[in-house]
């Protein structure tokens, strides 16, 4: 589950991460309240407005502006509320923008120049170990720096049984080139992302940028995080902070009914028992020359109830031109499944509206087959895979 920015820092800062502080705000009058108590709080007379959406290189996009006074707060905070953002990590539509986080500027000249790093915690699945990736480059395009500079990129693992240890945060800090002051802090920013990283079960902490202020303070000016999905349940106070206006309709809905959906942009939809034979489904479904629209795995049970569930969510999708179930009938039996594949499509009625490929291979198989094509429904029966593929490209045709 991806977090806003501002929530992102919340949790940072209950760890003790020095983050860039920031009020988030729903309109420009909260957000002219906002500016004058971080002024109040922090004596800074500038601002930061962030738009605040699941997605990063905001700032390319028009999503992150300087506000050298309370009436540009203002003008701002109207401009970026309410508009479509749209930068290099959205699609073409962009996302609208609901919030702004009206942030301290703390880009301050002072005795020592500013500089911006890049530092992201992840899991390393091939080594079973965490890892802290770092660079002196920050402020831009990690993807970019790993092209163009690699070398420039450092990565420390961290073995999960014994933690960061003291050594790794300052062999970090002192690759960022840091001394001194900066130094100091840039060891107990690490230890304390570290934590905040473990502890509230993430699945990725990304500060880009981390900034070395001019007094030689390190703090997060922005914060990129990821919890785990699989840890929510433990973790009630995070789950509370999703935004069901960032993630996509089709989806929040299938999870509501418990089904197992990606949305995808194609024209085939899909209804499979089990993620492998769902993905060898959407591999079928290309080589037939059509593109799948979406993932879906319904899991053990294929009733009647679950049937017309999972056509529902499929149906949302208005690009769907035909439907391919293919369910193997291991615990399930063919002939069941079958039944309701029939029941579910006569329940949907007028709102079914695409052709049907079934394919039900596995425990009475033919009895299957039988009570499709006896149906009398606009439901096509295969049992074997090419057959399918085959039904699915005649109807694309
Ligand atoms: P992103 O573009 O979505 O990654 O958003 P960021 O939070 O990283 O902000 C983008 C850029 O805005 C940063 O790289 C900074 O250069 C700039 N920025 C962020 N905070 C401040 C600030 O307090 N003062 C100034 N002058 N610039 C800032
Ligand atoms: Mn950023």
């Amino acid at each position: 589950m991806n977090l806003h920015e501002y929530q992102g820092k919340e949790i940072l800062a209950s760890f003790g991460v020095r983050i860039q502080r920031g009020i988030v705000a729903q309109n420009a009058k909260e957000a002219v309240e906002a500016a004058k108590q971080l002024t109040a709080e922090t004596g800074t007379g500038w601002h930061v407005i962030k738009a605040q959406v699941h997605a990063g290189g905001r700032g390319k996009g028009g999503g992150v502006k300087l506000a050298k006074n309370l009436k540009e707060v203002e003008e701002i905070a109207n401009q970026i509320i309410g508009m479509n953002l749209i930068t290099p990590q959205t699609s073409a539509e962009g996302k609208k923008v609901h919030q702004v986080l009206v942030a301290e500027d703390v880009y301050y000249p002072g005795e020592s120049e500013t500089s911006e790093f890049y530092m992201s915690v992840v899991l390393n699945r091939a080594t079973g170990k965490n890892m802290i990736m770092y660079s002196t480059e920050g402020g831009m395009d990690i993807e970019e720096v790993a092209e163009s500079t690699p070398h420039l990129i450092f990565t420390e693992e961290i073995d999960p049984a014994t933690g960061l240890l003291g050594f790794q945060a300052r062999k970090i800090a002192f690759n960022l080139g840091l001394s001194g002051t900066a130094f100091k802090e840039m060891t107990k920013f690490v230890a304390s992302l570290y934590k905040a990283y473990v502890e509230s079960d993430s699945n990725m902490f990304e500060i880009n940028p981390v900034l070395k202020t001019s007094d030689d303070l390190i703090m997060a000016v922005d914060a990129k995080v990821s919890i785990d999905d699989n840890a929510l349940y433990r973790r009630k106070e995070y789950a509370d902070m999703r935004d069901l206006r960032e993630e996509n309709a089709i989806e929040v809905e299938a999870r509501e009914v418990g089904l197992n959906y990606v949305d995808l942009d194609g024209n085939v939809g899909c209804m499979v028992n089990g993620a492998g034979l769902a993905m060898a489904t959407m591999d079928l479904i290309k080589m037939a020359g059509g593109e799948p629209a979406n993932f879906l795995d319904v899991g053990g049970t294929a009733d009647a109830k679950r049937v017309e569930e999972a056509f529902r969510i499929i149906l949302k999708d208005p690009n769907v031109k035909a439907i391919l179930i293919n369910i193997f009938g291991g615990i399930v039996r063919c002939d069941r499944v079958a039944q309701g594949v029939v029941d579910a499509y006569k329940n949907m009625g007028d709102s079914m509206n695409v052709p049907i490929i079934v394919r039900l291979q596995g425990t009475n198989a033919e009895l299957a087959k039988e009570i499709i094509d006896n149906s009398g429904l606009a439901v096509q029966s295969a049992v074997q895979f090419q057959e399918a593929a085959d039904k699915v490209k005649a109807v694309l045709a």
